[in-house]
C-alpha cells in the first residue's frame, strides 16, 4: 500500500513537535514529498535537514494556522515546490483545559482560532487545487473529546466536534470532485499537547494520566498512512484511536 504514498504531496500542519512531525518523518520516509507548516521554523528547518540527509523531499514554511495569508503560503509554496497537492493534514491543534469558570477567555480564543479556523484555512487553501486537479486529499484531526464532552473540556470538546461536522460537511459536498475527506480521533498519545494547560492542578493531573497510559507519536503516522495509501476509489471517512486501556 506504501506504494501509494510514494510521489505524493502532502502539506502538514503542526508539524513541529507530536503527531504532526511523527507523520511528516513517516510519510517522507515512504517517498512523499512534505510541505510542513508550524510557528517554530528552527523546529521545522531540523525536520527537513533530517529528511532531505536520507534522500527524502521536505520543504519547511514558518506559518501561523490562525493566519490565513500564511496558511495560504504554505501551500502555495508546496504547490510551487512540487508541482502539485495531493494531501493536506489539518492537524495543528492547541489543548489548554480548563472548567469554563475560570474564564481563561484568551485560551477559549486560541482554541477557536487554531482547531477550527485552522482547519477552515488549510481547507480553503487546498480545495480549489484539488478541484482543478479532480484530486485531493483533506485529513483533518479531531479526538476522543470530538466524540464526547468532559467538564474542563467543554471549549476543546466543542473545537473537535466541530472539525468532525466541517469534515462530514465538506466530504458529502466535493466527493463529485473526487476528493477524499478524512477525520481521525486520537485518544491519548505522547506529544507536547498536555503542556500548555495553565490550570495547575489539572495539568499535573492530566500530564500524569497521559503518561501513564500515552501510545506513541507514530501511531498516527499509522493511521494517515493508511488514509492516504487507498486506491482513489477509497475514502476512509473517519478513524477513532485510543490506547487500549483508555477509557
Ligand atoms: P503537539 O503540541 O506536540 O503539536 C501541536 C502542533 O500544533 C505543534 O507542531 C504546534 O507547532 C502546532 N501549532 C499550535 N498552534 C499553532 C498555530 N497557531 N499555528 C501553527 N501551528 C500551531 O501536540 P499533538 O501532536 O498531540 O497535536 C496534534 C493534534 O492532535 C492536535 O490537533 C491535537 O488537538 C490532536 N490530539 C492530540 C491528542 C493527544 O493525546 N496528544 C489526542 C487527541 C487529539 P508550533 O507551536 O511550532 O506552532
Amino acid at each position: 500500500m506504501t506504494d501509494n504514498i510514494k510521489g505524493k504531496v502532502i502539506v502538514i500542519t503542526g508539524a513541529s513537535s507530536g503527531m504532526g512531525e511523527a507523520t511528516a518523518r513517516d510519510l517522507a520516509a515512504n517517498g512523499a514529498k512534505v510541505a510542513l507548516g508550524a510557528r517554530r521554523l528552527d523546529r521545522l528547518d531540523g525536520i527537513v535537514k533530517d529528511i532531505t540527509e536520507a534522500g527524502g523531499e521536505a520543504v519547511a514554511v514558518a506559518t501561523d494556522v490562525t493566519k490565513r495569508a500564511d496558511v495560504q503560503a504554505l501551500v502555495d509554496t508546496a504547490k510551487d515546490r512540487f508541482d502539485r497537492v495531493d494531501v493536506i493534514f489539518n492537524n495543528a491543534g492547541l489543548m489548554p483545559l480548563s472548567p469554563l469558570e475560570s474564564l481563561r477567555i484568551d485560551e477559549w480564543d486560541q482554541m477557536i482560532d487554531v482547531n477550527i479556523k485552522g482547519t477552515l484555512y488549510g481547507i480553503a487553501a487546498a480545495l480549489p487545487i484539488f478541484k482543478e486537479q479532480k484530486s485531493g486529499q483533506v485529513i483533518n484531526v479531531s479526538s476522543v473529546y470530538g466524540h464526547i464532552t468532559v467538564a474542563s473540556g467543554a471549549v476543546y470538546c466543542a473545537t473537535k466536534h466541530a472539525v468532525r461536522s466541517l469534515s462530514e460537511g465538506l466530504r458529502q459536498e466535493v466527493k463529485d470532485y473526487n476528493v477524499r475527506v478524512t477525520v481521525i480521533s486520537p485518544g491519548a498519545v505522547d506529544t507536547e499537547l498536555t503542556q500548555h494547560i495553565t490550570e495547575p492542578e489539572l495539568g499535573d493531573n492530566v500530564r500524569e494520566f497521559v503518561s501513564q497510559i500515552a501510545v506513541p507519536a507514530n501511531t498516527m503516522a499509522d493511521m494517515v498512512s493508511f488514509a492516504v495509501s487507498q486506491p482513489e476509489n477509497v475514502d476512509v471517512n473517519e478513524i477513532l484511536f485510543r490506547p487500549t486501556v483508555q477509557p
